[in-house]
């Protein structure tokens, strides 16, 4: 019998939220949609979960945002698929149409191995990677050293180098301590006390 042999990639997948979904709080829905993300792969690693300030848009509720590692054998394109129509199931509703306005969750394609993709709908590594505190914290936390392709640099350069081109505003990127989130192992130690304020 001949055996196939699934080439595996590791993908990171940025999450964000900050409304309510039938899941309840923007906590509890990037809980359930991470363990909806294993039915694109496997998720060895999740960061903590982050309480962030919204960008661009301000009038808006805090965002929640995390980074999981996701192992799959879907090529690109299947993938982001996959992350749109769990987007869906959590109540995503496009038609508002303010950019980076608020939204229940949404989940970004962010690093897909050592792929360099720029197709119409999808480029990868995602092109605000590198300006976002809200994900670049996250994915530091799990991905510190993985080279992003194109910038030649790690995950932590880059956060090293937008912590510095960038005026800290006090709160912008906070740590919580988050029982619906960490009921599956985190890649960072438990918490001593309570929430840490990175940014
Ligand atoms: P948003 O509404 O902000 O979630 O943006 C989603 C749109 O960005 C979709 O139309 C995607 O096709 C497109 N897109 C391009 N690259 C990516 C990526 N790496 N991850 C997620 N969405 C992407």
């Amino acid at each position: 019998m001949m055996t196939s042999l699934e080439i595996m990639r590791t993908a990171y997948i940025g999450m964000g939220g900050n409304l309510a979904s039938w899941a309840g709080a923007p906590e509890a829905t990037l809980a359930a949609a991470a363990l909806r993300l294993e039915s694109l792969g496997r998720v060895p690693r999740r960061s903590s979960l982050y309480s962030t300030a919204p960008v661009g848009f301000a009038a808006q509720p805090r965002f929640v945002n995390a980074v999981v590692e996701l192992e799959t054998d879907l090529e690109p394109r299947a993938l982001l698929e996959g992350l749109q129509s769990i987007e869906l199931e959590f109540g995503r509703d496009r038609s508002a149409g303010i950019a980076n306005g608020p939204r229940t969750l949404d989940l970004d394609l962010l690093l897909f191995g050592e792929r360099k993709i720029s197709e119409p709908g999808l480029n990868v590594p995602h092109p605000r990677l590198a300006e976002r505190a809200f994900v670049l914290v996250p994915l530091n936390e799990i991905a510190a050293v993985v080279v992003v392709p194109g910038a030649a640099k790690t995950v932590g350069q880059l956060l090293t180098r937008l912590i510095e081109a960038t005026k800290a505003v006090s709160g912008a990127v906070v740590r919580v301590r988050s029982e619906v989130w960490a009921g599956k192992a985190i890649a960072s130690e438990a918490f001593k006390d309570g929430n840490e304020k990175i940014w």
